[in-house]
C-alpha cells in the first residue's frame, strides 16, 4: 500500500487546512468571541473566566440577545461589542453600566470588522449559520488564529479559507467536538502530514430520534427534534442532529479540514457521546479522544493550544457508565447524510446548496410549516435543480446562499 493510495490523488489541497505555528509569548490572548450568546459563545466565555490570567476578552458580538450581551459586557468590559442592526445596538447601549462606554458594531460588517481586529489573537467562530462565513473569512484573512464552531463556513467555502490562511497564515482549529477530537488524537503538529491515515471515524449521537420508526418521523415535532439526548446546543444544530444532516456537515467538514476523500470518512452512531471521533491508522490502530460531552474541553483545546489548560468539567466515571456501544447509522431512514456526501462528490457549489437548503428547510420545519421528513426533501430538490457553478468568493457564495433559500421557501410553499 502506497501513501497515494491513501489521500486522493485528484485532491489538490491535502493535508491539513492551515499551517499550525502559534506563537506563544506567554502574555493573555485577546479574544473576540462572535456568537457569544449562543450555547457554543457562553462555553467560551466560561473557559475564558476560569483562567482570567490567560485570556483577556477584547471583542463580543450577538445578535438579537443584547440583555445577555449587555450582562457578559459588563462581566468582561470588552473594548468593543457588535449586534445585528442600529436599533439593538441603542438597547445595548442603554443597558451597559455608566462609565462604560465600548465600541459597538454593527451587522456583517461589523462583524468582520471585530474578527479583524488588531487587538484581538484568536476569533471564536460560533455565529450559526452561513451568516458566519464573512467573519470567519475576515479572520483568516487577518491572520488570526481562528477557533472554529461554524462549520458551514467549511462547507461553504473550503477552499477560499484554506488559500486565504495559506497567503496570512491564519491558523484555524477546530472546536467541533469530533474534529477537535481527531485533532488531539492524532496531535498538532503532526496533522499536516497524514500518511498513516486509512480513514477518519466520526461518531454520532443518533440524535433523539435514533431509535424512532420510520412512520413516526413523519410526525416528528420541533419539541421533540430539539430534545437532544446527550448535548445542549442551539436550535439549529439540534434540529440537524435529529435528521443526521448534523453528522453530513461534519464529513463535509472532516474532508475540507484534512484535505481527504470522502470515501476516508466513516460515520459511526455512538449514543453515549463520550468517544467523540477516531482516526485508523494503517497499522490497524485506532486512535481515539474520549472525554465529557461538554463543548468546554474542545474549545479549552483551541483557545490554549498548544497548551493544556486544567478544566474544571465533570469527569468520566468508566465504571459508572459500564458500557460504550456503537451502531451503524439508518441512513435510509436519515437521508441527509447520504445526500451531504453526494453534494461534497457533487462539487463546492452543491456543499453551498445543501447548506443552504438546509438552513431554510430547518426555519421551515421549526415554524410549523414544513414536517419532519420535508428537510430532506427540499435539500434534494435543490441538488436536483442544482447543475453547479464556480464559487471563487465570498459574495458569489452568499449570492447562491440567498437564491437557494429563496427557492426552497417557494418549493415549500407548493407542496404545502
Ligand atoms: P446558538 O443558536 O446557541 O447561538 C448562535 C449565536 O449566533 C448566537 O450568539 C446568535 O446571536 C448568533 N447569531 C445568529 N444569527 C446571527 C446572524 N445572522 N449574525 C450574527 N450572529 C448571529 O448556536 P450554537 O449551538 O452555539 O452553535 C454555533 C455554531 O457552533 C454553529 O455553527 C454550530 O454548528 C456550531 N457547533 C455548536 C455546537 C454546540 O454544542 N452548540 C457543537 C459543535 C458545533
Ligand atoms: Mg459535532
Amino acid at each position: 500500500m502506497t501513501h497515494s493510495r491513501i489521500r486522493s490523488p485528484e485532491a489538490a489541497s491535502s493535508g491539513y487546512i492551515t499551517s499550525l505555528s502559534v506563537a506563544d509569548d506567554g502574555r493573555p490572548r485577546r479574544l473576540a468571541v462572535l456568537g457569544a450568546t449562543g450555547s457554543i459563545g457562553v462555553s467560551a466565555l466560561r473557559v475564558a473566566a476560569e483562567h482570567p490570567d490567560r485570556y483577556v476578552v477584547a471583542a463580543l458580538a450577538g445578535a438579537t440577545n443584547v440583555a445577555l450581551l449587555a450582562e457578559q459586557a459588563a462581566a468582561f468590559r470588552p473594548r468593543a461589542l457588535a449586534v445585528l442592526d442600529a436599533a439593538r445596538a441603542e438597547a445595548l447601549r442603554a443597558l451597559l453600566p455608566a462609565g462604560y462606554a465600548p465600541d459597538i458594531l454593527t451587522g456583517s460588517e461589523g462583524y468582520a470588522a471585530m474578527a479583524g481586529a488588531a487587538d484581538v489573537d484568536v476569533v471564536v467562530s460560533a455565529i450559526v449559520g452561513a451568516a458566519g462565513l464573512v467573519p470567519t473569512l475576515a479572520a483568516v484573512a487577518a491572520g488570526k488564529v481562528v477557533a472554529l464552531a461554524n462549520k458551514e463556513s467549511l462547507v461553504l467555502a473550503g477552499d477560499l479559507l484554506r488559500e486565504t490562511a495559506a497567503a496570512t497564515g491564519a491558523v484555524i482549529l477546530p472546536v467541533d467536538s469530533e474534529h477537535n477530537a481527531l485533532f488531539q488524537a492524532l496531535g498538532g503538529p503532526g496533522l499536516p502530514d497524514l500518511p498513516l491515515v486509512e480513514k477518519l471515524v466520526l461518531t454520532a449521537s443518533g440524535g433523539p430520534f435514533r431509535r424512532k420508526p420510520r412512520e413516526e418521523l413523519d410526525r416528528a415535532t420541533p419539541a421533540m427534534a430539539l430534545n437532544h439526548p446527550t448535548w445542549a446546543m442551539g436550535p439549529k444544530i439540534s434540529v440537524d442532529s435529529a435528521t443526521l444532516m448534523n453528522k453530513g456537515l461534519e464529513v463535509i467538514e472532516a474532508c475540507r479540514l484534512y484535505g481527504l476523500p470522502v470515501a476516508m470518512v466513516d460515520v459511526v452512531v455512538h449514543p453515549q457521546s463520550i468517544v467523540h471521533s477516531l482516526a485508523q491508522l494503517h497499522d490497524g490502530s485506532l486512535l481515539a479522544h474520549l472525554g465529557p460531552a461538554d463543548m468546554r474541553v474542545a474549545i479549552a483545546y483551541c483557545l490554549g493550544y498548544p497548551a493544556r489548560l486544567p478544566l474544571s468539567v465533570s469527569r468520566v466515571d468508566l465504571v459508572t457508565l459500564g458500557s460504550l456501544t456503537f451502531e451503524a447509522p439508518r441512513e435510509a431512514d436519515f437521508p441527509c447524510l447520504g445526500l451531504a456526501r453526494r453534494a461534497l462528490e457533487a462539487g463546492p457549489s452543491h456543499t453551498v446548496v445543501l447548506n443552504a437548503a438546509n438552513e431554510a428547510a430547518v426555519a421551515l420545519f421549526l415554524a410549523g410549516r414544513l414536517p419532519f421528513m420535508g428537510i430532506p426533501l427540499a435539500i434534494a430538490a435543490a441538488l436536483d435543480a442544482h447543475a453547479g457553478q464556480p464559487v471563487p468568493d465570498a459574495a458569489t457564495i452568499m449570492d447562491l446562499d440567498a437564491r437557494v433559500r429563496r427557492e426552497t421557501a417557494a418549493w415549500a410553499e407548493v407542496r404545502a
